[in-house]
């Protein structure tokens, strides 16, 4: 036995390469990848302009230090504030770790206003990460259970739930801050709809809280947009990235605008790591791929094909109760539960995931063709039809 800590019910497989949306285990049997390491092969497996810009920064230099100026930190900055029309980037590692910085910005601003136990409104069946903070504002009892006391200053509402928020604002005068995923990705692939999104911004500006957007699972593409909340044009004052933004070299980034620009000051937050010149290289090649490749429209395009192919391929079949998704973000919802669709997906050479028991995800690269999208039905909905027909 490996001196693993035992963290993860782990499938019985190692993959020993990959090559664009595939991958190849030890024994040389080779899998379509449909979830991308759970959203972060934004360009699939050893895409070549991504090795080529890694390998040749690896060779310059890897890790200077913040305490020091980083020029490939700065160019992504400019790049991730050009593609969101905002402000500030706070460059670190993962995705908690940036929902961590917006936590602590929206505190910090709370403070600034004179409130001292700053709120923050969160969702039913978010996901925002596996740290302190990150749990106790994470929408499900499994990811907090054992860990309490629970970080206070979170109160959670119903998602996509408007008057709930302004009834929270009507009686608790400590919120400062709202914090949500645009789309949800462990909660199920829920989609905030752009007239909600609209309605939030509306009731952030008029009690002057701080919208928070946590796109490290929907952000980078995926949807079709650079970010989520770009569908419904609802700027929020933070972002959060992650996921996707290194196309699996370790990269989060904290993006600010708004209420939550200028806040932080030197000392006021960190990273060792955070944005160092490997990272920034991986990031800015990401971006540059998605852009120069159309990737976000082949994003839309192959989601289309995606969910109307599955739509077609389980027609009739009773037990679906929805297909759907943005871009390249898609849950499948049965009416029962169907963990175990992932080993038996396995073993048809075909890598997803199910989340909220129920809901089968496909996170497939932006580099997907509408001939894998082809290839992904053909294997995936006969276990589907299968799985219900049992
Ligand atoms: C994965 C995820 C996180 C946590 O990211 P880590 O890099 O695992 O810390 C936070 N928010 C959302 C929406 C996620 O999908």
């Amino acid at each position: 036995m490996p001196h693993l800590m035992n963290t993860y019910a782990r499938l019985p497989v190692a993959f020993t390469h990959g090559e664009g949306v595939w991958l190849f285990d030890e024994a040389g049997n080779r899998y379509l990848d449909a979830l991308s390491g759970i959203a972060v092969s934004t360009l699939g497996h050893n895409h070549p302009r991504l090795v080529r810009t890694i390998a040749a920064q690896a060779g310059r230099v890897l890790h200077t230090s913040n305490l020091y100026r980083i020029p490939l930190q700065e160019e992504l900055s400019d790049r991730l504030a050009a593609l969101s029309g905002m402000d500030e980037v706070f460059f670190c590692n993962s995705g908690c770790e940036a929902n961590e910085a917006a936590i602590k910005l929206a505190r910090f601003y709370g403070h600034k206003k004179g409130i001292e136990q700053p709120t923050i409104i969160v969702m039913e069946n978010a996901f925002h990460g596996r740290t302190l903070a990150t749990l106790s504002a994470t929408g499900n009892r499994k990811t907090q259970a054992g860990f309490e006391p629970l970080v206070s200053g979170f109160v959670r509402v119903p998602y996509k739930n408007i008057d709930a928020i302004r009834a929270v604002g009507e009686h608790n005068h400590s919120v400062v801050a709202v914090m949500l995923e645009m789309v949800q990705g462990e909660g199920g692939i829920n989609i905030a709809d752009a007239a909600f999104q609209r309605e939030l911004r509306q009731v952030c500006d008029e009690r002057g809280w701080m919208m928070i957007c946590d796109e490290v699972q929907c952000g980078m593409g995926r949807t079709g947009k650079w970010f989520g909340w770009q569908h419904a044009g609802a700027k929020p004052d933070v972002m959060t990235l992650a996921k996707g933004l290194g196309s699996g070299v370790p990269i989060g980034a904290c993006v600010t605008t708004g209420l939550a620009a200028g806040l932080f000051g030197p000392g006021n937050h960190g990273s060792t790591f955070g944005g160092n010149p490997l990272a920034c290289a991986a990031g800015l090649e990401t971006l540059s791929t998605i852009e120069d490749n159309g990737l976000m429209a082949n994003a839309v395009r192959v989601g289309e094909a995606i969910r109307t192919g599955i739509a077609e391929a389980l027609s009739g079949v009773s037990g679906v109760v929805d297909i759907r998704g943005q871009g390249l973000m898609i849950g499948i919802e049965l009416d029962r539960p169907c963990g175990a669709l992932v080993s038996q997906a396995l073993e048809a050479g075909l890598l997803i995931n199910v989340t909220a028991e129920r809901v089968i995800r496909l996170l497939p690269a932006l580099v997907f063709t509408e001939q894998d999208a082809q290839t992904l039905v053909e294997r995936l909905a006969p276990l589907v039809r299968r799985h219900l027909e049992q």
